[in-house]
This record gives structure tokens, sequence and C-alpha cells, in this order.
């Protein structure tokens, strides 16, 4: 989606990437098939693109530092990057801005969960690194359990984290250009669901403008706290008691802000390519509100037989725009793409939405959360 944005402002776009089946390779001008760590085709990649960035959390902080070290726009840096790839330096960043997070303590050996506070259960184990979409996390209930699941992944360093009753989750998609000018997307709300990102909408619905102020003026900080440069997404827990957490952090354009492709006059991917062509940011407002449906491999199954999914039935919805990543093999619970269905009315984009999940055997409560 970024070479696509890109492409449109008539930049040539490289991509470093390993899979052969690359859905970024695919639409890239140039693929160079190699490891993030591959000397050789960093600087190749140097050679080819005045700027660049990452789509990719986990791409080693050196190799974006060896790239900068070659004279190239990197944004973001690598020290922004390495931030958001440890959860134990992220929560410790986001709370010397003075901007909560959930109550948590650094697991960097099975002693440090010799005697866990009894506030953080029930809890949450996750792995500091290469978590993903719910991916090295457990549910832990008592110290016992949190010691069984930090063993189970492999003693590598974790962060036990307190269960916080959630009203609900929303997050905010920031860009800063080089020259320190912000601009913040509309805040989106997001049901998870396995842990997975399942549906957004877009402005989120019956958020108090005093919060939706406070959501995007902590997702600058945090922009500004990093010396950011590019899209960054911020993850908030709203609490039952109507105050915000902050998550986690994603430094790249975010599934939660695929709706700005349909909805706002720039898109977060149009943005990224600004920011990385040194041009002033385009405006963030939402033009309609939106509704976005994930599309896991799950659809491709129905009782544990793979067929394709009814496309026909999606793309009838009228305002239903498909995208699909051109991911060869569906998994379940694999992002394969998704869809943003936009309308004059909320009311109305949730009920296409609806539609375009039932043909997708996706549920959808009758209203859009209020
Ligand atoms: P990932 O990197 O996989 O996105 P997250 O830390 O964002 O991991 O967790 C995924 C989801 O799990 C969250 O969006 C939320 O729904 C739930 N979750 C994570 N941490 C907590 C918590 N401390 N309390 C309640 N729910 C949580
Ligand atoms: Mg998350």
């Amino acid at each position: 989606m970024f070479c696509h944005a890109a492409q449109v402002m008539g930049y040539r776009v490289a991509v470093l990437d390993p899979d052969a089946d690359s859905p970024a390779g695919a639409v890239a001008d140039r693929h160079l098939r190699a490891a993030y760590t591959d000397e050789a085709a960093l600087d190749e990649l140097a050679a080819l693109c005045e700027a660049v960035t990452t789509e990719f959390e986990n791409v080693p902080a050196e190799s974006l530092r060896r790239l900068a070290a070659a004279g190239r726009r990197v944004g973001p840096a690598a020290d922004a990057v390495a931030v958001t790839q440890d959860r134990i330096a992220e929560k410790t960043f986001v709370a010397s801005l003075g901007i909560p997070v959930a109550p948590h303590i650094a697991v960097r050996s099975v002693e440090d969960l010799a005697a866990p506070p009894a506030h953080l259960f029930p809890g949450i184990l996750k792995l500091a690194r290469l978590g993903y979409d719910g991916k090295g996390q457990a549910l832990v209930d008592s110290a016992d359990a949190a010691r069984e699941a930090f063993v189970r992944f492999g003693s590598a360093p974790c962060v036990l984290e307190a269960r916080l009753p959630l009203a609900y989750e929303i997050s905010v998609v920031v860009a800063r250009g080089f020259d320190g000018e912000t601009a913040a997307f509309p805040v989106s709300r997001n049901e998870h669901r396995g842990g997975i990102l399942a549906v957004s909408c877009a402005p989120a619905p019956a958020l108090p403008e005093r919060v939706a102020d406070e959501v995007a003026r902590m997702g600058r900080a945090i922009a500004l706290g990093l010396d950011y440069h590019g899209v960054l997404c911020v993850e908030f827990f709203v609490l039952e008691d109507g105050s915000l957490v902050v998550n986690e952090m994603a430094p790249r354009p975010h599934n939660s802000g695929h709706y700005t492709i349909e909805a706002c006059a720039s898109s977060q991917f149009a943005q990224q390519a600004r920011v990385l062509a040194g041009l002033p940011l385009g405006a963030p407002a939402a033009l309609a509100p939106s509704v976005m449906l994930n599309v896991l491999g799950d659809v491709w199954f129905e009782n544990g037989v793979r067929r394709e999914p009814d496309w026909a039935a999606v793309v009838r919805v009228p305002g239903a725009c498909l995208h699909l990543y051109g991911k060869r093999e569906p998994r379940v619970g694999r992002k394969m793409g998704h869809v943003t269905c936009v309308a004059p009315t909320l009311a109305q984009a949730w009920s296409a939405a609806r539609d375009v999940g039932q043909a997708l055997g996706i549920g959808l409560d009758d209203q859009a959360p209020a």
C-alpha cells in the first residue's frame, strides 16, 4: 500500500524483503530479495533510494543505521524503531513522558517472577520482542502460571502486565515530517478478536472531543519524544473509568489506519511518502465515516475445508472497497486483506460492513458502537 501511494505521486520504490512472494516486492519497481541484515543488499538499497522507511517493525535497527550512515534520509530512524521493538523500552519511554501505561514489571529472568506484585494479576505475560497479533502472549492468573509461561517462551525477556478492565480500544496515526510538522489522523475505535484487530470505526464514534484531543496530544508527544520521522501508530486502552492508557506503538502505517486510504484526502501511506520526500504533510481530516473489516485467512475455510470466499458478494455492497494483499497462503489468523466501507453516516457504513461481514462469515453487532 505504501508502494502504491508513492507510485501515484510519481516516485519509484525499491523493496528489500527476503520473501520471493513478498506482496510489496510484487508491486515495487525493484525487489531486492535478501535478508534485512544483508550488507550488500542494504548498500544497493542506499544506492537506489534517496529515502528509506520500514513497513515492518522487526527490521534490525542496525540495518536502518547503516542506511543512514550511507547518507540516506531514513524515517523512522534506528533509535526510534529500537524503542518500539522492545516492550520494556517502549513502556519505560512512554511513562517517562508522563503518559500512563499498564502496571507492569520487566521480566528478564525467572527470579524476576519470584514474588510479582499481586496487583498484576490477572495478568498477561508478553514477549518483549517480536510479538504481534497477540502472538507471544499468555494470560496468567498466578505467579506460578507466569513462571510456567516465561519458561515456555524460552526465558526470553518479557513484560508481565496487569489485565485491565477495557471499556474499548482506540488508536491514532500521527505523521511527523523532517521539518517537525505533525498531523494526526482522526482516532479510530478498534475491536480485537483473539488479540488480532478485527474491526475499526473512524472517526471513533461517541468519543468525547476532550479525549480525542488528548489522544492526539499524546501521539504527538510520543512522536516528538522519539524524534520520530514518518508515520507512527499509538494504540490506547480506554478503561472503564474513562482514563487513557497507552498499550503500544507501531513505527509504521498501521492496520487501524487503513481506513485513511478511502476516507481521508491524504492516506497514511501518502503521508509516509510525503515525509520521505521532504514534502509538506497532507490534510488528515476524514471526509466521511468508515468501518474497516480485517480479512483473515480464516474466511477461506468452511468447516475446515478450504474454498474461495464469495468476493462478488463483498464488492456488491455499495461503498465496500476490497483490498487483498496478494499473500499466497491463507492461514487461520493471517491478515490477507481488509475491506473498508465508506458512507455518509456511520450507521450506513456499519450496515455495509455488516453485509460484507455476512458475505465473509464475520459477525458484527446490529449497531455501530456508541
Ligand atoms: P500485539 O503486539 O500482538 O498487537 P498487544 O499488546 O497490542 O499485542 O495486545 C493485543 C490485544 O490484546 C490488545 O489490543 C488488547 O485487546 C489485548 N490486551 C493486551 N494487553 C492487555 C491488557 N493489559 N489488558 C487487557 N487487554 C489487553
Ligand atoms: Mg497491538
